[in-house]
């Protein structure tokens, strides 16, 4: 039998969705066998029922409060949050288990907790059953991302590049492997760096300060080096910090370090993502663990260095996964990002069915990781959270003082306007008086940009144009 969930909230399925399979990862949405919720928005108060036919006579129900002067928005809100705290109540009594963030679902825990202002700590605690660890965590990031915070309205500027050497196992973003796209690349990056002109052009006009420079994607190192300088060339927006995401050890050689050398580059990530040959092979990377060093070697004290792990790799045991965070701390870059596995729709690992639930393994990389990592003095600055991660757990970017990335914080407390080039890449304007973020989003497909190029210049354009 197909165990499903229900509720009268369709505008609110993701969140509860995501709650459910936090608890139960095979449960459905469907007829409500296993747990049927329903829920009345009144006047005052918002009433929650809770029935299952798998759980004899079992039912549960929850009234909040909503107080009087709320307006439709703020009455709409709270009712997302009761029926998450109350689903999330329900799901723990019957599991008889508790998940590391409670009921909250989103992507940007820290941003929530600064919303929430003086009573978030409470409320992250006993509302949303956050655990102690994991509230801990989010107070302390907030702490070390207090004094680099953008607070003069600066701009920062991201380059997308959706080109790879390869598909990750994991991956399903609108990346494409390289070599089945030479035709594209040479347009592509003309098209671009027109388009980097004619933002240049309204940066000038609107007297835009530009903060950091990010070019990521995909991997922008595995550009042929002559694009690639060309594309570096036209990068100086006079910014402090400038990241090229190298990502794939197997793009990095010294031509491409002295290209990046060359054009200011500060920052660059080789992500291992694993130090086991093995497993790099099942994730469909195309280098091996003496390719990481090589590459490491070669970046090692001309840029900060950033490295990406992954936890819970397929195949991977707790010591696996120890020794590849161990191996990264001795070489010690200047960031270390920890992930928890997350499968994109889309990706190989998914369509073939690989599904991890091994919750408890999660949780021992996570806590063994963020603890050694605080204790060889790289502190949590930035974080974010993806739907359906193993563990329900989260992604933390660790850095030496002084060498976290501006970037990272910026795009993850969405308080700042980011002027965005290329393919896929989405501008984003801030408008801090009223907390408004408003998005333009490039056509996805590096093809579809390069025939719309024009529409999608002058797009960009009209939309920063707009006053805020
Ligand atoms: S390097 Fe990143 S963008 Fe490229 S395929 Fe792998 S996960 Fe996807």
């Amino acid at each position: 039998m197909v165990l499903s969930f229900s509720h009268n909230t369709p505008q609110y399925d993701n969140d509860l969705a995501e709650l459910v399979q936090g608890f139960f990862p095979c449960i459905v949405l469907g007829e409500g066998n296993f747990l049927k919720m329903e829920s009345q928005l009144k006047e005052k108060e918002i009433r929650i029922e809770m029935t299952s036919d798998v759980f004899e006579n079992f039912k549960k129900c929850w009234w909040f409060e909503i107080p009087e002067d709320c307006d439709l928005l703020e009455r709409k809100r709270l009712e997302k949050r009761y029926m998450k705290i109350a689903l999330y109540r329900t799901l723990s009594y019957l599991s008889q288990t508790n998940l590391p963030y409670g009921c909250l679902t989103g992507v940007r825990p820290t941003k929530l907790y600064v919303e929430l202002g003086e009573k978030a700590g409470e409320m992250f605690r006993n509302d949303f059953s956050v655990s102690e660890k994991k509230a801990q965590l989010v107070e302390k990031i907030i702490l070390v991302q207090s004094p680099l915070r953008n607070t003069n309205d600066e701009y920062d500027v991201f380059i997308n590049i959706p080109f790879c050497p390869s598909r990750c196992a994991y991956c399903s973003f609108v990346s494409v492997s390289i070599d089945k796209q030479k035709q594209i690349l040479k347009p592509y990056i003309e098209c671009l760096i027109r388009e980097i002109k004619s933002q240049k052009e309204l940066i000038k006009f609107k007297l835009m300060k530009i903060r950091s420079v990010y070019i990521g994607g995909g991997t922008p190192t595995s550009l042929p080096i002559d694009l690639l300088k060309l594309l570096l060339n036209e990068c100086d927006f006079g910014q402090r910090e400038f990241t090229v995401e190298a990502g794939r050890p197997d793009t990095i050689n010294r031509r491409v370090v002295s290209v990046l050398k060359k054009a200011k580059v500060t920052r660059v990530s080789v992500n291992p993502q694993s130090f086991h040959d093995k497993t790099l092979k099942i994730i469909g990377r195309h280098h091996t663990v003496e390719d990481i060093f090589k590459a490491f070697k070669l970046v090692r004290r001309k840029f900060d260095v950033n490295m990406d792990l992954i936890a819970m790799l397929p195949n991977e045991t707790l010591e696996d996964f120890k020794f590849s965070l161990d191996t990264a701390i001795k070489l010690n870059p200047e960031n270390i990002t920890v992930h928890t596995l997350y499968l994109k729709r889309g990706s190989e690992l998914k369509v073939a069915g690989y599904r991890d639930t091994d919750i408890e393994t999660a949780k021992e990389m996570v806590d063994y990781a963020q603890e050694k990592l605080i204790e060889k003095g790289f502190m949590p600055y930035y974080m974010y959270r993806q739907k359906y991660t193993t563990g329900n757990l989260e992604n933390v970017g660790f850095a030496k003082v002084g060498k976290e990335c501006l970037y990272n914080i910026d795009i993850m407390e969405e308080d700042t306007s980011i002027l965005a080039m290329g393919a896929g890449a989405i501008a984003k304007k801030y408008t801090r008086e009223i907390n408004l973020i408003e998005r333009f989003a490039h056509c996805k497909e590096p093809a579809d940009y390069v025939s719309r190029f024009e529409e999608m210049k002058e797009k960009n354009l009209n939309f920063w144009k707009k006053e805020k």
